[in-house]
């Protein structure tokens, strides 16, 4: 499905964010709310779109989120700015994460609230280009105005909007990766083909070394980010998760940069061919070029996995008495250590 990045995932219904909202109202919704929101989103009736990022704060650290909501006669009342709430042209209703407890402590300030898109107070302003074009069902700026809600669609527990947002972005990063892995793979295939037809300088490109240099550094990439995608994915299958963290953070950084790293080298292998829109090569590009930002910047999951490294070593070093030997590396160290 990867292979076609602007409709498989949507054909199939497990695009982006409409997978991930299925996963938290799955786990966090109310019988009521499965049955009102989930359920049409399951069969296909409906879409959706998830609303936390805002221009005014970093959308990597989600503590300074700024847009609240104040619980006033049974209702919810929402009033903040929002941006990059993807699919929210056509989607029946948002999740957004929003502040209702700002005293509280920084990772209990906000919480998870359902928005119907037709209600009175949720207003799109537009779909927010993204590098010459509209996003398709756009990632768009949303003004909450006054938006009233019933009090019930609160998702999951009041103050619980970053663990929610944490069981929404594990599952929704290895689609990436795996979105991702397809791309790349339909790349080398055009890579290859152009290769083997187009001449320069008295023979094929496929017989320049540097051409093959190109191939062969795609086709190890991308079996050693699809081994990673496959063991996050086993990690998180058999032991949750939360021990599945820190392969989800490598897969999310090594896939988004492997699909880059391929995309150019193919668009390089058809020159001018490659830049214009006659191939899939540009869009694919454009398209692939958000996952190095969306869901956690590359920075911020090396980041969470650099302090896990650095944290299991400082504990080791505590744990040593003066003359111990070296401990085995990291790979020996149990999952999740350091956090
Ligand atoms: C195409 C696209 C679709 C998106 N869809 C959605 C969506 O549906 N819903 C939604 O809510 N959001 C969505 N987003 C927003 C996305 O999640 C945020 O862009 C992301 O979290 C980063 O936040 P920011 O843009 O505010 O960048 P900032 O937080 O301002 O970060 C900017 C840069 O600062 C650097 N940086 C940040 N932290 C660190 C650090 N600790 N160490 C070193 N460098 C650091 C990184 O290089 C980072 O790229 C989407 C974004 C894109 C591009």
């Amino acid at each position: 499905m990867g292979r076609s990045p602007a409709i498989a995932g949507m054909a199939f219904n497990c695009a982006a964010p409409d997978t991930g909202n299925m996963e938290i109202l799955a786990e966090h919704g109310t019988p009521e709310q499965q049955e009102e929101w989930l359920q049409p989103l399951l069969d296909g009736e409906t879409r959706s779109c998830f609303s936390m990022t805002e221009p005014a704060v970093s959308g990597s650290d989600p503590t300074g989120l700024q847009a609240r909501a104040e619980l006033v006669d049974g209702e919810w009342v929402i009033n903040g700015h929002k941006w990059f709430t993807s699919g929210a042209v056509g989607a029946a209703f948002a999740i957004a994460m929003v502040v209702t407890d700002p005293d509280a402590h920084p990772y209990a300030r906000a919480s998870m609230i359902i928005v119907p898109t037709d209600n009175p107070g949720f207003n799109l302003v537009r779909a927010v280009p993204v590098m010459g074009h509209d996003g398709g069902p756009g990632h768009c700026e949303i003004l909450y105005e006054d938006c009233r809600v019933p009090e019930a669609n609160l998702l999951g527990p009041r103050q619980a909007g970053f663990v929610i947002a944490q069981d929404r972005l594990g599952p929704g990063r290895i689609h990436h990766c795996m979105r991702a892995i397809g791309s790349a793979e339909r790349a080398i295939e055009m890579m290859c083909r152009r290769a083997n037809e187009r001449e320069a300088f008295g023979g094929k490109l496929a017989d320049k070394q540097f051409i093959q240099d190109f191939v062969a550094l795609s086709r190890m990439e991308v079996e050693q980010a699809r081994l990673l995608t496959m063991k996050a994915a086993w990690r998180m299958d058999t032991e949750g998760k939360k021990a599945a963290r820190r392969e989800i953070s490598m897969i999310k950084v090594i896939a988004a940069n492997v699909v880059m790293n391929v995309l150019d080298r193919a668009i390089q292998v058809h020159g001018s061919l490659g830049m214009s829109d006659d191939t899939p090569l540009a869009a694919m590009w454009r398209y692939s070029r958000m996952l190095r930002i969306a869901d956690g910047p590359d920075e911020v999951h090396k980041m969470v996995i650099a302090r896990r490294e650095l944290n299991h070593w400082a504990k080791q070093a505590e744990s040593e008495q003066p003359g111990d030997p070296v401990q085995p590396p990291a790979a020996a160290a149990p999952a999740g250590a350091g956090s």
